[in-house]
């Protein structure tokens, strides 16, 4: 089985070829133009591939509603050329296979619990902390839809008290990403993230924000794992003091022993590595596939 997928990233696209288990099997990488370009790249790649489903995770906001005239859409986004873009649509148009389509975020969290660090637990969030921060949910075995898609990034955060930064979102200030952002770091400190060195006040801060809306998200959701992706994530003395303040601020009250005895194996990297997001993509076109055929 051949299975195509599509890594939509607002900086750069990957598509790939995929196996059943998940496994890589081709893929390439092009920068993220104006939507023609860059479809018609996407579209010029799978043409010699004959996959027999492609999925798609998509930078966002998407639109994801079955029965929506817009689904398949790239909606409201601020990236210049891509506001209401027919993204899935394009693509329906030169392939008639099935297709998997969600958001860029999701579709990791799909593919970390397919193949990577959730593999067989039924829940897990995934978070990426680069450009923007996104947050896949899945939840009792699927990946959580109901208006439209989670947009955990731009939750409001109670301050650092150290810290007078505005924040960067253009629609809230200092939103989750408006304040922990790879962009947030560079505004603040006047010095890209990567040029920090580790023990820098920076990343105590950082991990404030990200711990911040961890703590909200294993409230309200109870995740089995919480995955950690993205740029800023490389920065590996973030996940202990990650793991320490969001223990910190449950302060004993959520008493699973995955938070009280095992955080290590609770907050994590992902188990994909740099290949969650096209991974994600095959699992969401493997799921479409088999959702076509009757089980016998
Ligand atoms: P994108 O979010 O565009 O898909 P990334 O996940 O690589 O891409 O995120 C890019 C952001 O992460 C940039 O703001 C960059 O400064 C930051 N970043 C990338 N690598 C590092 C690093 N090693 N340390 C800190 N910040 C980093
Ligand atoms: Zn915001």
């Amino acid at each position: 089985m051949r299975i195509g997928g599509i890594e939509a990233g607002g900086t750069k696209f990957v598509c790939g070829v995929g196996n059943e288990q998940g496994e890589v099997v081709d893929s390439i990488s092009f920068p993220t133009e104006d939507p023609e370009t860059t479809l018609g790249k996407a579209i010029a790649y799978f043409k010699e591939k004959s996959v027999d489903a492609i999925g798609i995770g998509s930078f966002g906001p998407i639109d994801i509603r079955p029965g929506s005239p817009t689904y398949g859409y790239v909606t409201t986004t601020p990236k210049p050329g891509w506001g209401n873009v027919d993204f899935l649509g394009t693509l329906r148009r030169e392939f008639d296979v099935p297709y998997g389509w969600n958001t860029d975020v999701n579709a990791a969290a799909f593919g970390e619990a397919a193949w990577g660090a959730a593999k067989g637990l039924k829940s897990c969030l995934y978070y990426t902390v680069g450009t923007g921060i996104g947050i896949g949910v899945f939840l009792e075995g699927r990946l959580v839809q109901g208006l439209v898609h989670p947009e955990g990034g731009h939750m409001l955060t109670r301050r650092h008290p150290g810290d007078d930064f505005a924040g960067l979102c253009p629609y809230h200030g200092d939103c989750l990403e408006g304040m922990a952002s790879g962009p947030a770091i560079e505004a603040r400190w006047n010095v890209k993230g990567h040029e920090l060195p580790s023990n820098h006040p920076a990343w105590e801060m950082e991990a404030y924000y990200i711990a911040q809306s961890i703590t909200g998200a294993v409230l309200l959701n109870s995740p089995e794992k919480v995955i950690l992706g993205g740029g800023v994530m490389q920065q590996s003395q973030l996940f202990p003091l990650i793991r320490e303040a969001v223990k910190a601020n449950l302060n004993g009250y959520v008493s699973a022993s995955e938070i009280v005895e095992r955080m290590d194996e609770y907050i994590v990297p992902p188990g994909l590595g740099q290949q969650a997001g096209l991974c994600g993509a095959f699992a969401l076109g493997l799921a479409a596939l088999q959702s076509q055929v009757p089980s016998l």
